[in-house]
């Protein structure tokens, strides 16, 4: 139980775990590279310590989502290719090349804004056509009015070329293959068809759909941090996080007592409860509150009462008694109880879930280079 003192819960990344699940996607991936997304501190578990772990398993290409995060991953990483997803809107084009980042280019206004500093035209740089997500990239009509200006693309340095897919993670929806061709189509009236720029269109999801969705980069977040790629389908990956919550208190409640705020649990029984220092300031979902459970030692051990700030309160009942004592940890994510599983009991996504992640956690990194 050590290495929690001074703090109310603890968040255990394993690297080598994270490391297992980057060479399973590489694998995937075959001849396609690898490119993690590492955007939101690596999805909430750290990029300081996420980027350097996935260079050693074999990645040297990155995306971020703004330029304050490419800027932190290039101190990192001083050899990666970093590429910044929302492009240069109201920044300097030096600001991008003078630390040697990829600005993803998502408008005409964003690739003429480049094409304007002659060695931004020179650097390399990243086109984002839009086929279906209507949030980033070049619309059609935009992808027309540049194809029949050639002169306007031919003046940058384009390393590659991307699209998002809206619907991977459901394998059957016809709009991934749909988006697919859209994007082939795109391309051509580009004069970017076959092998002429780096080609990417998969993230997490699209990967397993198959090796017509991988071209020349995968762009994997999600499954790399464990999250499971495909909806209603056995998970591959493996768990990258654990997150202990300290007991801080164990309690009797009566028959009839009422729990947190609201009075929102009364208790049917003669019970004990064990209070743990974790609340939704720590990015534990409000919406948990009595829906939520923990686990100690194989016992499911339910959240009843709302959740607040700073604490969650758990029934222990049916813990064999003289089992739980102030100081024990409880896993509030982790074995039995992974991302996925929490993030449903709350009606969120793993993704919300893991960005959440609370700053107030005692962080532990463990596996190789940790
Ligand atoms: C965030 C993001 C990714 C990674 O997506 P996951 O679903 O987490 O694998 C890839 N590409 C783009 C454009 C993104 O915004």
């Amino acid at each position: 139980m050590s290495g929690s003192e001074g703090s109310a819960a603890v968040l255990t990344v394993d690297l080598d775990a994270l490391a297992a699940n980057y060479r399973l996607l590489a694998a995937r991936l075959g001849a396609a590279a690898c490119a993690p997304a590492v955007k939101a501190d690596a999805y909430g578990l750290g990029v300081a310590a996420v980027a350097p772990a996935l260079w050693r398993a074999g990645a040297r290409s990155f995306f971020v989502a703004t330029l304050d995060e490419g800027a932190a991953l290039r101190d990192l990483l001083p050899d990666a290719v970093v590429h910044v997803l929302s492009g240069p809107v109201d920044e300097a084009p030096a600001d991008y090349y003078g630390r040697r980042l990829r600005p993803v280019l998502n408008s005409l206004e964003q690739i003429d804004r480049w094409a304007a500093d002659p060695r931004a035209a020179a650097a390399p740089a990243a086109l984002h056509i839009d086929t279906g997500m209507h949030r980033l990239g070049l619309s059609p009509g935009e992808t027309a009015r540049l194809a029949a200006e050639p002169g306007r693309l031919a003046r940058l340095t384009l390393s590659l070329a991307i699209s998002h897919l809206a619907c991977a993670d459901q394998a059957g929806d016809a709009m991934n293959e749909a988006q697919r061709l859209a994007f082939l189509a795109a391309l051509d009236r580009l004069g970017l068809g076959g092998e002429r720029v780096c080609r990417s269109l998969a993230a997490s999801s699209g990967i397993f759909l198959g090796p017509a969705y991988h071209f020349g980069m995968g762009r994997p977040g999600a499954a790399l941090y464990g999250l499971a790629p495909l909806a209603g389908q056995p998970n591959p990956m493996a768990q990258v996080i654990r997150l202990q919550g300290k007991i801080l208190q164990v309690r009797e409640i009566d028959r009839g007592g009422t729990v947190g705020y609201g009075a929102t649990h009364r208790s049917a029984r003669q019970g004990r409860l064990a209070t743990v220092g974790v609340g939704y300031a720590d990015g534990l979902p409000r919406s948990l509150s009595n829906r939520g459970c923990a686990f100690f030692g194989g016992h499911r051990l339910p959240m009843v009462g709302r959740v607040s700030m700073d604490l969650v309160t758990l029934d222990i009942s049916d813990l064999p008694a003289g089992q739980a004592h102030p100081g024990d940890l409880v896993d509030l994510i982790g074995p039995g109880n992974d991302v996925d599983a929490v993030a449903t009991a709350a009606g969120t996504i793993g993704y919300e879930l893991l960005t959440r992640l609370g700053r107030r956690y005692r962080r532990r990194y463990v596996g190789r280079g940790a």
